[in-house]
């Protein structure tokens, strides 16, 4: 896509801190890191969201996160723990509309963190959320 930054990163016409280079998969240094080493692995083919990607896409590009993630631990860097992020859809706080999966290396003080729902709901109600969302997947959910 021509006015695609993660594109033209993939093409060369952008700079980036490259990573890892496959034939389908790129993986670079975020600019605004969340902490040290916070990197983007995207998949070379352009996908806006998730509903875009091709499946063997997304399975390449969770590798690759899953290696570099592997990788990390065993780095330089300082990372005692590892979280993978993807933000699909403005809502989720997707700010660039070519698929990128977050690798996002952490320690115990970094400050960075997901907040979790302190209470739990009923089972009713984990039941119908359930529920719905097996009905959105039809029988692939079954
Ligand atoms: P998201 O909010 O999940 O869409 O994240 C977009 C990420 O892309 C942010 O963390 C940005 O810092 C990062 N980003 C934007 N432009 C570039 C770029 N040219 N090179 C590397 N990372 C970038
Ligand atoms: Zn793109």
């Amino acid at each position: 896509m021509s006015d695609c930054i993660f594109c033209a990163i993939v093409a060369g016409t952008a700079p980036a801190s490259v990573v890892l280079d496959e034939s389908d998969v790129l993986a670079f240094m975020d600019i605004r890191p969340f902490t040290p080493g916070h990197l983007l692995v995207v998949p070379k083919r352009h996908a806006s969201g998730l509903a875009q990607l091709d499946p063997e896409d997304g399975a390449k590009v969770f590798a690759a996160g899953q290696r570099i993630a592997t990788a990390l631990r065993s780095s330089a860097l300082p990372v005692d723990g590892v979280n993978l992020f993807l933000a699909d859809g403005v809502a989720a706080g997707q700010e660039v509309f070519h698929v990128h999966l977050h690798v996002v290396p952490r320690t115990a003080r970094d400050g960075f963190g997901v907040r979790a729902n302190a209470q739990s709901p009923t089972r009713t109600v984990l039941d119908g959320t359930a529920d719905a969302i097996r009905s959105a997947l039809g029988s692939d959910g079954a």
